[in-house]
C-alpha cells in the first residue's frame, strides 16, 4: 500500500494526485513548481454571486453576465461533423418568454437536464438570432449554483488550463498545505499594517467567506512581489560595496567653496549639500537623486559637490543632456573653479578629433579635474585617472540604457542625479528604491511672480505690442517655436520663419533679435545665445533647445507658439526659463483648444511637483510603464494608486526588519529547479 504523502508548502506539484510529468512540466513553465506557488497566485478578480432573475429580466440585460432561473422547455443537440457540435437548452419564464443556453463542442451538456426541470444559468447574455447565454454554468437539483452573496475568486490560468481547473488545484493545495505556510512577517508587523498572516490570507483569497476576507487576503498576497522587489533593490544598494573613495577634506574648505558663489545658499540648499557631503565622505558609493523644481538652484549643489571632490583629490564628470546646457554649465563654472585652482574642460560630440584626443590625455593624466559633457563623456575612449564623482543633470532625459552603461563606467564613483521632473512617490519607492532622494522645496529668495496666460481669439493680436512694451522697459523675451522650419520644411511655420518675420517688425527688431535651434553648428549657437545672455539682443527666437537649463535672469517674457505640440512637463520647463530675476514675468501660450486642459493647469499653478502629478494622473499608469522600462516584472503587481500604502509598507518592512530582508532576498537567489 502506498504511504500517505505528508504535504508541505514546498512539496512539488507532481505529488498531487492527477498531476504527472507532462502536466507538471506545463505548470512549471508558468512558474508553478510547488504547492506554495499555487497558493500565492493572485486572482484576477472576484465575483459575488447575484440573486437569480427571471427570464424576462434577463432578456433585457444584453451584454451583462446574468443569473437567470426558469424551467427547461426544450433541448437539442446539433452535430456538424468532426468533433463540432452545438447544444441548445431553452429556458422558459412564468410569463412564457424564453432564453437559450448555448454550448459549443460539449455534446454531453444535452444530458445534464430534463424537460420541465427548474434550473439556473449563469453566463454572458448575448444575441444569437434571439436572446441567449454563451456556455453558462448550470445549477439544478442537488448541484445548485453557489447561493447569492457567495464570493468566488477568478483566475487567469496558464495556457492549457482553465481558470476553474486552476482554482480546484489551488483549493486542493490549501487543504493539504496551507496550515504549513510560515509568514516571514512577524505578528507585530502584520498587525501594524493591518494584514492577515499568509496562511489566513490564502484562505481568505481562494476560499473567501465574504468580500472583506477576500480583500484583506488579496492585500497580503499583493505585498509578496513588492517585498521581493524591495529586497532586490536593497541588495543592490548593499551590493555597491565599499569601493568608492571617501571624499574628505579639512573643515575650512567648506567655507572656501561656499564663498565662491555669488549668493548665499538657501536653507534647503544647505540641507541637500549636507546630505551630499555625508554620502561623499563614505566608501559606499553615493547614489543620490536631488529633485527640485525648475529654477530651484540645483546646479549650485552639483558644483559644490564637484569642487569638494576635487579638493579631496578626485576627478568629476558633469553630464547634461544637451550641448547648450553643457556649455552653460561650463561657462558658468569655469571662472569659479579656476579661482580655486581647478582645471575644467568641455567635451561634446562636436569637439574636433584632435582636441578631443588631447583632452582625453589630460583627463587620463589627471591634469584636468572636471569635465563637462553630453553622453559623449561615456564613450569608450574617455578615461580618467581618478573619477570620484559623476553628476547627471536632468537625469530623466537620459534613457534607462544610457544610465546603465554609465553605471558600468563609474561603478565605484559617487553618483549625483539632478531632476526637475519629480518622480511620483510610488515610482520613486519602487523603481528607485536603491536611490536616496533629496528634495529641494523652496526657490531662492527674491524671485518675481510668473503670470501665465493662454492667448486666443482677438487677444492674439495683442501679444506683439505687449512683448514690445516689455522690451522697451529693458527686459528680454524668449519666443519659442517647436518646429525649426526653414528651407526644406513644407510647413514654413517654424522658428526660422518666425525669426525672419520678427526681424522685419520694426518695433521689435530695434532691440535686436537672435535665433537658436538644434541644427546650427555648436559654436555659432553658443555665440548667438551669448548675445542674448549678455543683453546685446532683446529677443531670442528658439526651438525647444532652450527647454533645459538655459539661465538668463533678465529674461521676463516667454512666448510659446503651437504650445499644443508640447506636453505639460515640457511647457512647465520652458516657462521656468523666465521668472529667475526679481522682476515679474509672463508666459504667453499660443495654441489650439485641444490642449486647453494643459494650458489651464499651467495658468493655475507654478508648482512643478503638482503639475507632474496631474500629468501622471492624466496619462494613467505612468508608474508601471516606468517599471517595465526598467525591466522589472510587473505581472501580478497591483495598481500603485490603489495600493500605495502597500508599496510603502514593503519598503518600510525591508528596511527595518533584517529577517524579512533575508527571507525575500533568499527567495530570489534560489531558483527552484526540478
Ligand atoms: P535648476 O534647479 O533649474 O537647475 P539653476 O541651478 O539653474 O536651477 O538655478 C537657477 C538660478 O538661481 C541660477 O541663476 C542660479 O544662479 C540662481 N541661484 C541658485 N541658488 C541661489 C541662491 N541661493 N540665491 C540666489 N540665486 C540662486
Ligand atoms: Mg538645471
Amino acid at each position: 500500500m502506498a504511504q500517505a504523502i505528508q504535504y508541505r508548502p514546498d512539496s512539488p506539484l507532481t505529488d498531487l494526485p492527477g498531476i504527472g510529468k507532462a502536466k507538471g512540466d506545463k505548470l512549471a513553465k508558468a512558474g508553478l513548481h510547488v504547492l506554495r506557488d499555487l497558493m500565492l497566485i493572485p486572482p484576477v478578480g472576484v465575483v459575488r454571486w447575484p440573486e437569480p432573475i427571471d427570464v424576462a429580466s434577463a432578456i433585457e440585460r444584453e451584454g451583462d453576465t446574468v443569473r437567470v432561473a426558469g424551467k427547461v422547455k426544450s433541448f437539442q443537440r446539433t452535430r456538424f461533423g468532426g468533433k463540432r457540435s452545438l447544444v441548445r437548452i431553452t429556458l422558459e419564464g412564468p410569463d412564457g418568454s424564453t432564453i437559450v443556453g448555448m454550448w459549443f463542442n460539449q455534446p454531453w451538456m444535452v444530458d445534464v437536464v430534463t424537460k420541465d426541470e427548474d434550473v439556473e444559468f449563469y453566463g454572458l447574455r448575448v444575441d444569437a438570432k434571439g436572446p441567449a447565454l454563451t456556455s453558462p454554468q448550470i445549477g439544478h437539483g442537488d448541484k445548485p449554483l453557489p447561493s447569492a452573496g457567495t464570493v468566488e475568486p477568478q483566475y487567469a490560468a496558464p495556457t492549457g488550463f482553465s481558470g476553474a481547473y486552476l482554482g480546484s488545484l489551488i483549493r486542493q493545495a490549501i487543504e493539504l498545505a496551507a496550515a504549513g505556510l510560515v509568514d516571514p512577517l512577524s505578528d507585530v508587523a502584520l498587525a501594524q499594517h493591518g494584514l492577515p498572516a499568509l496562511a489566513q490570507a490564502v484562505c481568505g483569497v481562494h476560499t473567501p467567506t465574504g468580500l472583506a476576507s477576500y480583500e484583506a487576503g488579496r492585500r497580503r498576497l499583493a505585498l509578496e512581489p513588492l517585498l521581493t522587489i524591495q529586497a532586490n533593490l536593497q541588495n543592490r544598494r548593499a551590493g555597491r560595496g565599499g569601493g568608492a573613495r571617501a571624499v574628505r577634506f579639512p573643515k575650512p574648505v567648506y567655507k572656501q567653496i561656499a564663498e565662491r558663489f555669488p549668493f548665499e545658499f538657501t536653507p534647503g540648499q544647505k540641507q541637500v549639500v549636507a546630505d551630499i557631503l555625508r554620502d561623499l565622505a563614505r566608501h559606499i558609493p553615493m547614489r543620490r537623486l536631488v529633485q527640485g523644481d525648475v529654477g530651484s538652484g540645483k546646479t549650485a549643489l552639483a558644483l559644490y559637490a564637484a569642487m569638494a571632490t576635487v579638493e579631496a583629490g578626485g576627478q568629476v564628470a558633469f553630464m547634461a543632456p544637451t550641448e547648450l546646457l553643457v556649455e552653460q554649465h561650463f561657462y558658468g563654472a569655469r571662472d569659479m573653479m579656476r579661482s580655486m585652482g581647478i582645471e575644467a574642460e568641455i567635451l561634446t560630440g562636436s569637439l574636433a578629433a584632435s582636441d578631443r584626443k588631447y583632452l582625453v590625455q589630460r583627463l587620463k593624466r589627471g591634469e584636468l579635474q572636471v569635465v563637462f559633457g553630453t553622453h559623449a563623456l561615456f564613450s569608450k575612449d574617455v578615461g580618467f585617472r581618478r573619477l570620484d564623482l559623476i553628476v547627471i543633470d536632468e537625469q530623466h532625459r537620459f534613457g534607462v540604457g544610457q544610465r546603465a552603461s554609465l553605471a558600468g563606467k563609474g561603478q565605484d564613483a559617487h553618483l549625483l542625479l539632478l531632476t526637475a521632473t519629480p518622480i511620483p512617490r510610488t515610482l520613486a519607492l519602487t523603481l528607485y528604491g536603491d536611490l536616496e532622494v533629496s528634495t529641494l522645496k523652496e526657490a531662492p529668495p527674491g524671485r518675481g511672480s510668473i503670470e501665465t496666460h493662454w492667448a486666443r481669439g482677438p487677444k492674439i493680436r495683442r501679444v506683439r505690442p505687449f512683448v514690445a512694451g516689455r522690451l522697451e522697459a529693458g527686459e528680454q523675451a524668449f519666443w519659442v517655436c517647436p518646429r525649426i522650419g526653414g528651407q526644406g520644411d513644407d510647413d514654413r511655420q517654424g522658428a526660422v520663419e518666425r525669426y525672419e518675420e520678427l526681424c522685419a517688425d520694426k518695433r521689435l527688431s530695434s532691440f535686436g533679435v537672435e535665433l537658436v535651434h538644434g541644427k546650427l553648428p555648436a559654436e555659432e549657437r553658443a555665440w548667438r545665445l551669448d548675445r542674448f545672455r549678455q543683453g546685446d539682443v532683446g529677443l531670442l527666437v528658439a526651438t525647444t533647445v532652450v527647454e533645459v537649463g538655459v539661465d538668463v535672469s533678465a529674461a521676463t517674457i516667454m512666448v510659446i507658439e503651437e504650445a499644443q505640440r508640447l506636453g505639460l512637463a515640457q511647457l512647465h520647463q520652458l516657462r521656468g526659463r523666465v521668472g529667475r530675476g526679481s522682476v515679474d514675468s509672463y508666459c504667453v501660450l499660443l495654441g489650439e483648444k485641444s490642449a486647453a486642459e494643459r494650458f489651464e493647469l499651467l495658468e493655475g499653478s507654478r508648482d512643478g511637483f503638482y503639475l507632474a502629478e496631474e500629468d501622471m494622473r492624466k496619462r494613467g499608469m505612468g508608474d508601471l510603464s516606468g517599471m517595465r522600462q526598467a525591466g522589472l516584472n510587473t505581472e501580478g503587481l497591483t495598481d500603485p494608486e490603489q495600493d500605495l500604502d502597500l508599496y510603502m509598507a514593503a519598503r518600510d518592512l525591508i528596511q527595518t526588519c533584517p529577517d524579512v530582508m533575508r527571507s525575500y532576498a533568499r527567495d530570489q537567489q534560489t531558483p527552484l529547479t526540478p
